[in-house]
């Protein structure tokens, strides 16, 4: 029984407070915060209206650490939920180790002036969270979080040690709308116009963004286009399971976003420079992502599946040989619309926050210090996944991939 805040009312929010309110049992008392209360009140109604559980709702610039340091105070939580936006990560932490509260989010900290994405600036408050007796979770979303403890998964069940492992998020859901992003459209086209890097025998290899691609058949989806990406676990994944020689990470897309994205790289609507526009500075992607549809209000019309998982490949535990195996979660949009009211975007994230929330509060994880999802046992992790939406499946293939 524990009281947990949560901050930020999106998609991601939505999803993991409705998880929450269905398993009170674990969170007997919710809080949630964010920049604008309204989200918050809307969140609460409908989880009010699905499950009878009520959820205590808080107007907050999570970037104002004095303030909020105040608010963690006065509601005195076992555990703070970061689902605001990565530029939040370090203040939430700092007003966590302020109030002396431990600290989880779903991705890692980003600064507003520079699409970078690493972990050093969160890594760098290891021990102030370990001197305070505190834990800080990074990463407990769908990738990061799922794809990190799939790995070790594989490493406890089937495989010594992996020698190549690569990540394949596809979305093949259908929105109906020309261009949007199924979730913040602002710290979706950063990720996905940064250049792409894997991780190759000890070194960082760089190739510009969206020019390496495969196509994959995706059970459950059908072919698709897969480009080659960075994404944070690839740092986290190769520093502590070091023994990987290659990891790779992949992201579906059609040929529609392809072609919008590059006309409005081409026309500097990604860019993250100030503008100066009618004696006003603007950043032309924050316009951007004012004017494309807001992701929430993409649930009701989205049709399809997301099919997100790890290929493994290395020596096998029972002395076999090398093997390799598949390891993946089929979520379907209209299921979890029908479920939380937002589509499966936000709730393959929203699920395993609430599932490492859980981990944390139920003492399945324990630690002081900052960690990241492939330092504890993957089992009680996994478990709770298949009881609570995103049941995952195991195969092993013939092989290791042909590309
Ligand atoms: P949304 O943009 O829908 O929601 C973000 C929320 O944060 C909004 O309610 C916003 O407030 C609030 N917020 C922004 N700035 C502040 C601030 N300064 N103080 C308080 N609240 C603030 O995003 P999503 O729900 O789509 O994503 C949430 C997080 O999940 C992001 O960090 C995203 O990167 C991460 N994510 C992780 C994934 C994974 O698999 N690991 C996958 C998808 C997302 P307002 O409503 O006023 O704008």
């Amino acid at each position: 029984m524990s009281k947990v805040l949560v901050i930020g009312a999106g998609g991601v929010s939505s999803v993991c407070v409705h998880k929450m309110a269905m398993n009170s049992g674990i969170f007997s008392e919710i809080h949630l915060a964010s920049r604008t209360k309204a989200k918050c009140d809307a969140i609460a109604a409908s989880v009010k209206d699905r499950t009878g559980e009520s959820v205590q709702t808080y107007e907050i610039d999570a970037e104002e650490v004095p303030a909020l340091t105040r608010l963690i105070q006065q509601i005195g939580p076992k555990l703070v939920v970061n689902l605001a936006l990565p530029y939040q990560d370090l203040p939430i932490m700092d007003a966590c180790l302020a109030a002396g509260v431990s600290y989880m989010d779903t991705a890692n900290y980003e600064p507003k002036d520079e699409a970078k994405f690493e972990y050093h600036w969160q890594w760098a408050y290891h021990d102030r969270f370990k001197e305070a007796g505190l834990m800080a979770l990074l990463g407990s979303g769908f990738d990061p979080g799922v794809t990190s403890v799939f790995a070790t998964w594989l490493k406890k069940h089937k495989l010594r040690t992996i020698r190549t492992l690569d990540i394949l998020d596809c979305n093949g859901g259908d929105h109906g709308q020309h261009f949007a992003t199924n979730f913040n459209p602002e710290i979706n086209i950063r990720e996905v116009t940064a250049p792409a890097r894997h991780w190759l025998n000890g070194e960082w290899v760089e190739t510009p963004a969206l020019t390496i691609r495969q196509n994959f058949d995706f059970e459950a989806v059908g072919p698709k286009n897969m480009y080659l990406m960075y994404h944070e676990e690839i740092e986290s994944l190769k520093t502590h399971l070091p023994e990987i020689e290659r990891i790779r990470f992949w992201m579906t897309f059609g040929d529609a976003y392809i072609t919008h994205l590059t006309v409005l790289q081409n026309v500097g609507m990604t860019g993250i420079e100030p503008v100066r526009f009618q004696g006003k500075d603007i950043i032309p992607l924050q316009f951007l992502a004012a004017v494309l549809p807001k992701p929430e209000t993409l649930g009701s019309t989205t049709t399809g599946k997301t099919n997100i998982g790890d290929i493994a490949t290395g020596q096998a535990l029972d002395g076999s040989g090398e093997k390799t195996f598949y390891i993946y979660n089929i979520c379907d949009h209209e299921d979890a619309f029908h479920e939380t009211g937002n589509q499966a975007v936000s709730y393959t994230t929203g699920v395993p926050a609430m599932i490492g929330a859980a981990m944390l509060l139920t003492g399945a994880w324990t630690g002081a210090g900052v960690f990241n999802m492939e330092q504890f046992d993957p089992d009680p992790y996994m478990d709770m996944l298949n009881q609570h939406g995103l049941p995952w499946q195991v195969k092993e293939l013939a092989g290791p991939l042909a590309f």
